[in-house]
């Protein structure tokens, strides 16, 4: 009996543990994206906000400045909502 209760305990400690570590590791990877954005290395998705990687296929050129998207459902919704030129995929 006292055996399951100690592992009780541990697996609990474990857990807690674990899931510090996701939360911290979360916080971590928006305060790296922001500091990335503002070095110019990550762009934000002008639809949802999430941060892209600057060199990101998913593009769209908008007169003389290029948006990056997180997905092809973003890059279409904005297309639509600005009428721009769709230029995915042609520098490869
Ligand atoms: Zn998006």
């Amino acid at each position: 009996m006292l055996k399951f209760i100690i592992l009780a305990v541990v697996g609990f400690i474990l857990y807690k543990l674990l899931i510090n570590d996701q939360k911290k590791k979360k916080d971590m990877t928006i305060k790296e994206q922001e500091k990335m954005a503002a070095n110019g290395i990550m762009v934000k998705d002008p639809v949802c906000g999430t941060y892209v990687d600057k060199n990101s296929d998913i593009r769209v050129k908008e007169q003389d400045k290029v948006h990056c998207f997180c997905s092809y459902d973003c890059r279409d919704k904005f297309i639509k909502r600005i009428g721009a030129e769709d230029v995915t995929d042609k520098d490869q």
